[in-house]
């Protein structure tokens, strides 16, 4: 799916919610769309300052928390980072392909991994309110390279 294509999408589904894709947050996703891996706060504020010098911390993080908010986006919890969703589905777990040589983050959607969490959840009587996976380790093209 090209970039045009996925704002369509966001921006379709904004509408039919009510939400507003403001500039601001529409240039962050267009980042984030952009990024084969995730990018931090920090780094979308300077790409967000070269088109608003004005903009300060709390318009990115304003912005990341709409875009989390309507599904588009994922937060990396072990980088403090964030990633494109690749569907944007209603609030889902996000399960995390990361590799460590490339930054490349694929996002995966097993509900088999999602089944075993609420089974052995349930086994501990423990309610799962942030179900994140995030693995790390090495993808298929950088495991061809070695
Ligand atoms: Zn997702
Ligand atoms: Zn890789």
């Amino acid at each position: 799916m090209t970039i045009e294509q996925k704002l369509a999408d966001a921006k379709h589904l904004c509408d039919q919610r009510g939400a507003r894709l403001t500039p601001a947050r529409e240039l962050v996703f267009k980042l984030l769309a952009n990024s084969d891996g995730s990018i931090g706060a920090y780094d979308l504020l300077q790409e967000l300052q070269k088109v608003d010098p004005k903009a300060k911390p709390p318009t990115i993080y304003r912005a990341l928390e709409f875009l989390m908010e309507q599904g588009f986006v994922h937060k990396v919890e072990s980088e403090n980072a964030f990633v494109m969703c690749n569907h944007f589905h209603d609030h889902h777990p996000a399960q995390l392909l990361i590799c460590d040589t490339c930054g490349d983050i694929q996002e995966i959607d097993s509900t088999k991994i999602e089944a075993k969490i609420d089974e052995v959840a349930a086994e501990y009587e423990f309610s799962v309110i942030h179900p994140t996976i995030e693995l790390h380790g090495c993808c298929k093209k950088c495991s061809k390279e070695d």
